[in-house]
Parts: C-alpha cells; sequence; structure tokens
C-alpha cells in the first residue's frame, strides 16, 4: 500500500538512493542485487535516472515498474525535457503516473549532442526544468517534484544571483525537495545553504553523495558536472590505481568523514549516487545509524571491483 511506501530512519535521519536503468541482463541482476540489500534500509525514496535526452525513456519506465511491483519502496522517477516536445515530456509523466509513480525528478537535461555544447531548447519544448516543474504540478498535483541544485553553480549560470534565480523559480513552480550535484568540501555545501537562506528559499537542499568507486572515473565525471576535486581529495586515492581492495577501504573512510561531517552541520537526509553498488553504500548508512531488520548478505563486490 501506499502508506508502506514510506521510508523514514528510527534515528530521524532519511536516506535516498539514486540508480541507473540496466542495459544489459547482467547490470540487470546487479541492480536488482543492489535494490535487495539496501531495501531493507527503508530509504526515503529510490531515485531512477534518465538517460540523456531520453535515451532510456523505455528502460527507466520498466525498472520503475519492477519496483513498483517486487517492491514496497517509493520509487522517484527523473525526467529531462531537453530535445523533446512538451506534449512527449506530458505524456511520460501521464505514463509515470499511470504506472503508480507519484515522486518526479524534474530536470532540464543536456544537449544531446553532448556536454559542452550550447543548449538550445527544443522549440515546441519546455526550455527549463522550472517549466516542466509547473507542467508536472498543473497535470499532476498529487505527485511529489524534486529539482537539482549545484553547490558550485550549474556550468552555465555565470553568476550566483543567476542561480539562485533558477532555484528560486524551481520553487515558486512547486517543487518541494532539492538534490545537490555531488561535491566533496562540505564548506561548499554549508554556504550554498547560506545563498538558499539568504534568498528566503526554505525547501530541503538534500546533499548528492557520490562514493568514490573509482577515482578516475569520478575525476572525469566531476569536470564535466563541474565539480571540484580538492587537491587533499585527490591525494587521499594517490598510488591506489592498481590495488583495489585498499581502495575501496580509503573510499568508505572518505565517505564516512564526508557524510558524518554534514551529520555534524545539521544535515538529516542524504541522498547516494549509488552506481547501482550496493555495498559501500550500505557501509556508509550503517555508520549514520541504519539498522535492517534482515540483512541480505554482502555481495563481495567491494573485494571483487
Ligand atoms: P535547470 O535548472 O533548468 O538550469 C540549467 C541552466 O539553465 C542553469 O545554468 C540556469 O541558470 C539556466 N536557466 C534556467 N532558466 C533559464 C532561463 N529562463 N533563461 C536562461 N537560462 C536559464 N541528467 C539527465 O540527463 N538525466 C538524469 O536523470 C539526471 N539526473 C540528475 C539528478 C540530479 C540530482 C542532478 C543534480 C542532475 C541530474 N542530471 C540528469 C543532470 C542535468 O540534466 C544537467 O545538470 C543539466 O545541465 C541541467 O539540468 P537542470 O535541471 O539542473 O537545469
Amino acid at each position: 500500500g501506499r502508506a508502506s511506501r514510506n521510508g523514514g530512519g528510527a534515528n530521524g535521519l532519511g536516506v535516498s538512493f539514486e540508480f541507473f536503468p540496466p542495459k544489459t541482463e547482467a547490470m540487470e541482476q546487479t541492480l536488482w542485487t543492489s535494490i535487495e540489500r539496501l531495501a531493507p534500509l527503508s530509504p526515503s525514496f529510490v531515485s531512477v535516472t534518465y538517460g540523456a535526452g531520453g535515451s532510456t525513456r523505455e528502460r527507466t519506465h520498466a525498472t520503475l515498474a519492477r519496483i513498483l511491483s517486487e517492491t514496497t519502496l517509493n520509487p522517484a522517477a527523473h525526467l529531462t525535457c531537453v530535445g523533446a516536445t512538451s506534449a512527449e515530456v506530458d505524456a511520460v509523466v501521464d505514463d509515470y503516473a499511470a504506472t503508480g509513480v507519484r515522486h518526479i525528478v524534474a530536470l532540464r537535461g543536456d544537449p544531446v549532442e553532448g556536454i559542452g555544447a550550447t543548449y538550445r531548447p527544443h522549440p515546441g519544448g519546455y526550455a527549463y526544468s522550472a517549466d516542466l516543474v509547473a507542467a508536472i504540478r498543473a497535470r499532476h498535483p498529487e505527485v511529489e517534484v524534486s529539482v537539482s541544485a549545484y553547490v558550485e553553480r550549474h556550468p552555465e549560470s555565470p553568476d550566483w544571483s543567476t542561480e539562485i534565480d533558477n532555484l528560486k523559480r524551481k520553487v515558486d513552480a512547486g517543487a518541494n525537495r532539492a538534490i545537490t550535484q555531488f561535491f566533496f568540501d562540505n564548506d561548499l555545501y554549508s554556504a550554498f545553504l547560506d545563498r538558499v537562506a539568504a534568498a528566503g528559499l526554505s525547501i530541503p537542499i538534500v546533499p548528492g553523495i557520490v562514493p568514490v568507486l573509482n577515482f578516475t572515473q569520478t575525476a572525469k565525471f566531476a569536470q564535466k558536472a563541474g565539480a571540484s576535486v580538492p587537491p587533499w581529495f585527490a591525494a587521499r586515492f594517490e598510488g591506489l590505481e592498481d590495488d583495489p581492495s585498499t581502495r575501496q577501504l580509503v573510499a568508505a573512510a572518505v565517505c564516512a568523514e564526508q557524510v558524518l561531517d554534514l551529520v555534524d552541520r545539521g544535515v538529516t537526509d542524504f541522498h547516494f549516487y549509488t552506481m547501482n553498488r550496493a555495498d559501500l553504500v550500505y557501509a556508509i548508512c550503517h555508520l549514520l545509524g541504519m539498522r535492517s531488520a534482515k540483512p541480505a548478505p554482502a555481495s563481495g563486490e567491494a573485494v571483487a571491483a
């Protein structure tokens, strides 16, 4: 039932987990092993991404449908408006709602030509995520809406007032919460919260946490996303390129340090970019005091990676 699709830790902390739709049978297996391991932690919601330019539309939908039919988790569906008409996007929103999805992460998306290309709104589409938020609100008032936030500014925002004005437009359009792009320096997050508060915005700004499964990959991804990698952070992974088991231990320690420091700063909700892997995130949630009634066995992915 709907009421049981509500997580929430006994210790007042809440977590959510982000997954991407699998491309192959093997990836599907990995995803479901991870979902089964993380589900007993009773996350507030689990979100499923929408591939660049809608490339995973069917797979995103299929993953959401399977979560709804096989678990009691509360799924959130990502949706972007790039490269599609508003009628096409509305149809996806209606399909989500008809399937039983009650939470959408509303995004603009990146130019289909790749990050770095100039974004151009589709002539018949929603231009920015604030427009998508308004459309979802109008069509399905019962659907919860989350949006993005960038503690280091979105790469296309020339200054902070542009950035905060955009967040304000999304809040005014009806967004319930923002989830941040990942970051490694918690001071950036605190400074961002100050800017948000100064603008009079009061929606939760949930930190997006990325566990570093592979530093080289994460650094590349960070550069594309406009997230900085502080030298002290990079130094922690130095020389571990060929040492996966030490890398995993360091990754857990580094992520724990970040998350526990955020708790000290008053953060109560965390969104984990899981990359469809469970073990590291499960360990961090354990450190946050979360316990599952019937833990599934560790997958051994940490040593296998
Ligand atoms: P917006 O909030 O629309 O803002 C984008 C830029 O446009 C900003 O610089 C803003 O200042 C500017 N802007 C806004 N309104 C106007 C206006 N009226 N005129 C001029 N400029 C304006 N991408 C995917 O493809 N699939 C996903 O599933 C996905 N999930 C994500 C989840 C999270 C939590 C985050 C943080 C990002 C995610 N992304 C995803 C990436 C996202 O699509 C990109 O970062 C994209 O570049 C911006 O999308 P947005 O919704 O943040 O944009």
